[in-house]
């Protein structure tokens, strides 16, 4: 068990009135933050703890540190986590207790062993040291383990356990070593905001005024989240995890025993003192506290209920057998807060102001360097250097309400160390059955593509996002936000968006609808996260709104497409009269649209938009209409595969805040006559050349093709990364995209792929494999 420590600096110093920064919460994340944002200048910070510090989940953590996540950003930043503690612990004074053992990942299946290739595949390109170690080896390392249980295990070098206490207490005075304060016994109790936008918080100690304040509340998150007027879509969760007494295997083995997880049996364990420590995620999760968590709840453990866990410690103690006859010494039951999807939520909260969150973080002491170090790079410089959108709060909209978060949070419990495959959708109800290969819906997509190649398709398109910008100034603020060019009345353009470090931020579409009056169309999932880029700088008398729910609509590809809007519109749609890129408000169906001529099939389409009331009287208008045409719906995966042939990128796959526009191509769209956000940092990227290139290759495989994030070799050395790809089904080849070394990106280069631990080769393209120069689209 961790040791508790006394704070030295209690009652001792006076709260300051004024902050640059509050942080809320001294557990492990709230003490990485006070950190990071003292250790990058910012000392004026402070940090408010209502108890002592590690009063919430921290101290009762099982302390493991490991550095596989289904992120590789994220897992990069476990690896950061786990490279500080030497940092912390020099410069505090304060031992972490860091064992760093190695960890393994056994796998008892083919599956879970096809996983772990797939990690290790991720694990080449960012240069994280894991390999591939066989059973009897495993059982060289680890004694306990019974050897045939298991196919593979992969062995990563840099995975361990650590005094989770004493980490957080080093957080914190390493913090104060750089200048920063932390005060204990001095809970927020209110927060209000003043006009200037910042916050003054109430304290038992006195208030005190911050340009910032930062919610590390944890197990309190959603109570802190309160204070400001925000309900956070996160659940403290039950856990469990018991320690045996010492077991003479381990005292006899003579040196540390390596941390491990067992995916199927749903078991981590490593060694605690002479005996063990052993956790698992119950089938069916415990939210702890839905209704709020108490503010009278301190260093306190729940009752525990080894029943809820016996079925997966007999399957451990078969994997374990000696575990089967340790005296079992403590059992712990301690809550600790989980987000919708499992990662944590933090960032500047969308539609505030100054305030920030670093909640939901169910793996503190694997994450907690990593989100300090991003939160101070956010905070300080305006953006974290590296794309931490797998953590961004703004990934959650309205629709994240509390009771869904709890709902969500405890699915999350429940497959933490459950397979998601590649294809897999969730939750439950869908009929195929997940797998790594190509699965049932295979051929259902490729019928859906022909009907779109040959004649005409439609999809709904209600879940991309729509921004709308009213006001003399909307079309001098977009020149400024935007790289691309903006459109003139009833015209499209596609525009990338960038940082000020000329980082992409957002490909765009662009509808002029007249001269103050545009309509942005773009990523659905990054809605919230572009809502507060906008608003962040927003000219007074320029009216914006995040329109996405407030049009929904469809999306008609095909070369028969013409005429099948030609049948349902009294407007000339002709080749002549509405041009590629053209826009209009009209009606379509019989009722309101915009429409825009543009496709992401590469074939002849149209975005027909329409207010949700309409949506169904324009689905039954079009499907009566294209009877005799061959219409026929298709999906997002037939779509995905079209825009393949076509070599172009996606958000969160291809274009995502890890790249410029010149690595991912978007330059192309770049208006350079005008001064832009990130102009200064793309014209360096472009005049010094860039070091990686996005590419588009196909792939020589046998009836298997990549999800993403595999590795790219070049003759075995690892030269970049697969952002995304699959089967392209009118080519009728397997193909992917990806980013490579700039060396290896030329036309006709051949690379290899790794897929399930097998290279395939791949060969380069220089442009689109169909309709190489857009005929078709502009047809
Ligand atoms: C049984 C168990 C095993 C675990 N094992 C592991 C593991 O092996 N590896 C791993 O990485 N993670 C593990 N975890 C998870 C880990 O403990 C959490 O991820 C981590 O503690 C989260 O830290 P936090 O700082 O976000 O929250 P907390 O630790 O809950 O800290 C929040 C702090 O905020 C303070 N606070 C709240 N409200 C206020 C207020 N109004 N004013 C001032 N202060 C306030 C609280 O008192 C508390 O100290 C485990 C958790 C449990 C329960």
């Amino acid at each position: 068990m961790p040791t508790i420590q006394i704070d030295a600096t209690k009652g001792a110093k006076k709260l300051p009135t004024h902050a640059k920064v509050v942080v809320v919460g001294g557990g492990v994340v709230g003490c990485s933050i006070l950190f990071h944002l003292a250790k990058f200048g910012w000392k004026d910070s402070v940090l408010l703890e209502r108890d002592e510090l590690t009063s919430g989940s921290s101290w009762h953590a099982a302390g493991g540190i490991h550095t596989i996540s289904s992120d590789p950003n994220i897992s990069r930043l476990q690896s950061y986590t786990i490279n500080l503690y030497k940092e912390i612990e020099e410069l505090s004074g304060q031992s972490v207790g860091l064992h760093q053992t190695g960890g393994f990942y056994a796998a008892s299946t083919k599956e879970w062993y096809d996983y772990l290739k797939g990690e290790r595949s991720k694990a080449r390109y960012m240069r994280l040291d894991q390999e591939f170690i066989s059973p009897k080896e495993l059982a060289e390392r680890h004694p306990l383990i019974d050897p045939d249980h298991y196919h593979a295990v992969l062995w990563d070098a840099q995975d361990g356990h650590l005094d989770p206490s004493g980490t957080t207490y080093a957080f914190a005075k390493a913090a104060r070593a750089h200048g920063a304060q932390y005060f204990t016994h001095c809970g927020a109790t209110a927060m209000t905001q003043r006009p200037d936008g910042s916050w003054d918080i109430v304290t038992p100690k006195g208030s005190i005024n911050a340009e910032h304040v930062v919610n590390c509340g944890g197990l309190w998150a959603r109570e802190v989240g309160h204070m400001a007027g925000i309900n956070l879509p996160v659940q403290p969760m039950e856990h469990h995890y018991l320690i045996t007494e010492p077991m003479d295997e381990v005292v006899n083995f003579g040196q540390q025993l390596p941390h491990g997880i067992d995916f199927e049996a749903n078991v981590y364990c490593r060694q605690e003192g002479q005996g063990m420590l052993l956790g698992t995620y119950e089938a069916k999760a415990t939210p702890w506290k839905v209704g709020g968590t108490p503010w009278d709840f301190g260093h306190e453990l729940l009752p525990p209920d080894l029943d809820r866990v016996a079925d997966r410690l007999e399957t451990a103690f078969e994997r374990l057998p000696a575990m089967a006859n340790a005296g079992i010494k403590d059992v712990i039951n301690g809550p600790f807060t989980f987000g919708p999807d499992g990662n944590p939520l933090i960032g500047p909260v969308p539609g505030m102001h100054n305030y920030w969150v670093a909640v939901g973080v169910m793996a503190g002491f694997c994450q907690g360097g990593g989100v300090g170090l991003t939160l101070a790079e956010w905070m300080i410089n305006g953006e974290p250097s590296i794309d931490v959108w797998a953590m961004d709060v703004a990934r959650f909209g309205e629709f994240a309400t509390p009771d869904w978060g709890s709902l969500k949070s405890s699915e999350n419990y429940e497959r933490r160390f459950v397979m998601t495959f590649p294809n897999e959708t969730l939750p439950k109800g869908r009929h195929e059955v997940p797998t790594f290969e190509r699965n049932r819906s295979h051929d259902y997509v490729g019928r859906e593509i022909k009907a779109v190649r040959e004649a005409v398709g439609g999809i709904e398109i209600a879940n991309f996002a729509k921004h709308e910008f009213k006001g003399a100034g909307a079309r001098d603020f977009l020149n400024h936000i935007l790289a691309g060019y903006v459109p003139k009345p009833g015209r499209l353009t596609l525009t990338p968006m960038l940082t000020p470090k000329g980082k992409l931020y957002g490909d765009l579409t662009v509808a002029c609808l007249a001269e103050d009056h545009f309509m942005l169309f773009g990523s659905g999932v990054m809605q919230e996260a572009h809502r507060r880029w906008f608003e962040k700088d927003l000219p007074t008398g320029i009216a914006y709104v995040n329109a996405s729910d407030d049009w929904h609509g469809i999306a008609l590809s095909g070369p028969k497409s013409r005429e099948l809007v030609a049948r349902i519109t009294r407007d000339d749609v002709s080749a002549e009269a509405f041009k590629f890129r053209d826009v209009r408000q009209t009606f379509v169906g019989g009722v309101p649209v915009i429409i825009n001529r543009i496709s992401f099939s590469g074939e002849l389409g149209y975005e027909i938009y329409c207010k949700p009331q309409y949506l169904m009287r324009l689905a039954d208008a079009i499907e009566e209409a294209g009877a005799d045409l061959g219409f026929r719906w298709y999906g997002a995966r037939a779509l995905l595969s079209m825009r393949l042939e076509k070599g172009w990128g996606v958000w969160t796959m291809e274009y995502r805040p890890d790249f410029n526009a010149v690595e991912s191509g978007m330059d192309v769209f770049i208006n350079w006559k005008k001064d832009f956000i990130g102009k200064e940092a793309t014209l360096t990227a472009r005049n010094e050349g860039v070091s990686q290139k996005l590419l588009t290759m196909v792939i020589d495989t046998d009836g298997i093709d990549v999800a993403h994030d595999e590795a790219i070799l070049k003759d075995g050395t690892p030269v970049g990364y697969v952002s995304s790809g699959g089967y392209a089904h009118h080519v009728g080849q397997s193909m992917a995209m990806g980013y490579v070394a700039t060396e290896f990106a030329a036309p006709g280069t051949t690379l290899q792929v790794e897929i399930l631990g097998r290279l395939y080769d791949a060969e380069v393209l220089s442009g689109p494999i169909y309709d190489a120069n857009g005929v078709y689209m502009r047809s």
